[in-house]
């Protein structure tokens, strides 16, 4: 039979219809779908996939499981390594991980390894068959880990998967969340129209039915301390904090109003529901006239919940060329879709006010020259070439850094001159007993990485308790 060279489509909203909505842009593989594109792998021996994804979900394997019809034994196969999968298959960049491996990728495009991993957990939480049974639990225990405490700080998709393998090793878990609901930037940084937040719901109730205990509001650093949690009995602890606080131009004009941090503007329309509620166009006003700074998936989460808020011309302003922008080449294809508009090769130099609110970016013209030390050709200002964008608001997306709140607050835990914790192969910190992982280790970066390092941790935090006692 001749092979199928191209994945099979995903049917999804029509972008006319999407921009006015908070609905999920891609609906899903049907059964019959999931099957045609599990037929494409070619269940290799040596599963270069397996070794290109950080948690290593054994691909084939579920693949081949779904081929057979036999959904609820794929989830379990995903789950044996991967506690977010309707999350990661909605949002993992496959393209530079597992599918960038893939060996059909060579000759045609790679297997849709994304969206079969959502295709399984969808149809499993949908059928309430997507826990792992208590027997399939039962035989990861450890007995000398059993009822021992162990601390998770931050419940983002690191915590969360440090603190499911550390309860399947028999310890008990709880994790300290600052924020009022759990998920991370899952929850207040991804939109609904790209991770509907009740597939962040219940992927997280699972994790709690593993034994996780999740203590919400509490700030560590300023509500409790890390010494403070070991005097409670805490033997270990797993820092996933992520890196949320926002970076900023340096540019004149930056603080008048209009100017939003993606951060704020995104936590703002996901904690407040604006998704829900889009009639209401609050909690914030975007005007007709949008700039978004930064060509990240960030920035075209920006961009894409701006145009759904009401707003007529949306722009990417980038400094550097399309090749080199950041973001997942979907979002990209979809902003382009929706009616974003790319500013490329232009960089941002002041914002200009009328009436104390934000008017004009005034932007200077680029061009790629020589490659710099990321490889990537630098962008040269073009002398003379300033313009002005006429806007509204301005929302600058150009990367985080973590919050010292709880760096600072901890002695003698090292970091990086940019704020990151510092720590060795096994995510262990400079401090006995804390380990790491995720954005406020490596700065930010993917779901799937911060899971693959609160996956590496959990495995050195039983090492160190099993050493110990
Ligand atoms: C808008 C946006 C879109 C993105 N899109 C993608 C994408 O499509 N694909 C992808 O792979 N990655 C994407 N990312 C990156 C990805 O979300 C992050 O790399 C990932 O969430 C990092 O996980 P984490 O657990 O390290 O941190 P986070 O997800 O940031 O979670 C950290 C948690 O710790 C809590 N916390 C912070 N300080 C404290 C404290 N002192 N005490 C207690 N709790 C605390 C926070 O409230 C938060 O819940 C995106 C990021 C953003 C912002």
């Amino acid at each position: 039979m001749a092979v199928q060279k191209e994945k099979t489509p995903m049917r999804e909203q029509k972008p006319e219809e999407r921009i006015k909505n908070f609905k999920e842009v891609p609906f899903g593989y049907t059964d019959q779908e999931a099957v045609v594109e599990a037929e494409r792998c070619l269940q290799c021996k040596h599963q270069p996939c397996v070794e290109g994804c950080p948690v290593h979900v054994p691909i084939p394997q579920f693949i081949q499981a779904v081929k057979d019809g036999n959904i609820e034994s794929a989830n379990q196969i995903i789950k044996s390594k991967n506690n977010l999968p309707a999350v990661c298959g909605r949002v993992c960049p496959q393209e530079e991980q597992c599918e960038n491996v893939c060996v059909m990728g060579i000759k045609n495009e790679p297997v849709a390894i994304g969206r079969l991993e959502r295709y399984v957990a969808d149809y499993n939480m949908e059928r309430g068959t997507s826990q792992s049974g208590d027997e399939e639990l039962k035989k990861d225990r450890i007995p000398a880990l059993i009822g021992k405490k162990a601390a998770v700080i931050g419940a983002g998709p690191a915590g969360l998967t440090a603190a499911a393998d550390l309860a399947r090793y028999g310890l008990k878990v709880t994790v300290f969340e600052a924020l009022h609901a759990t998920g991370g930037v899952l929850r207040y940084g991804i939109p609904e129209f790209r991770l509907p937040k009740d597939i962040v719901d219940q992927e997280v109730a699972a994790i709690k039915e593993l034994g996780v205990e999740i203590k919400l509001n509490v700030v560590v650093g300023k509500s409790i301390t890390v010494d403070e949690l070991f005097e409670q009995g805490y033997e270990a602890m797993f820092i996933g904090v992520g890196a949320g606080l926002p970076r900023f131009l340096g540019i004149p004009g930056e603080n008048l109003n209009g100017v939003y941090s993606a951060n704020e503007f995104l936590t703002r329309v996901n904690l407040m529901k604006a998704f829900k509620y889009p009639e209401y166009k609050t909690p914030v006003v975007v005007g007709k006239k949008v700039a978004v700074v930064g060509a990240g998936n960030v920035a075209m989460d920006a961009a894409r919940t701006a145009k759904r808020l009401g707003a007529e011309d949306v722009y990417i302003v980038y400094r550097r060329a399309k090749e080199q922008m950041p973001a997942r080449s979907e979002e990209i294809h979809h902003a382009g879709e929706e009616g974003i508009e790319f500013k490329l090769l232009n960089n941002p130099v002041a914002i200009h006010a009328e009436s104390g609110r934000v008017a004009t970016m005034e932007c200077q013209k680029m061009e790629l020259g020589e490659k710099d030390a990321s490889g990537r050709r630098r962008p040269v200002p073009i002398a003379n070439s300033n313009w002005q964008l006429e806007l509204d608001t301005v929302i600058i997306a150009i990367g985080q850094n973590p919050n010292p709140l709880l760096t600072s607050s901890t002695k003698d835990l090292k970091t990086k001159s940019w704020g990151g914790i510092e720590v060795d192969s096994d995510q262990q910190t400079s401090r006995e007993g804390i380990y790491a992982g995720g954005d406020v280790v490596t700065g930010a970066a993917t779901v799937i990485k911060a899971m693959g390092a609160g996956k590496t941790a959990a495995e050195n935090i039983k090492k160190y308790l099993l050493a110990k006692n």
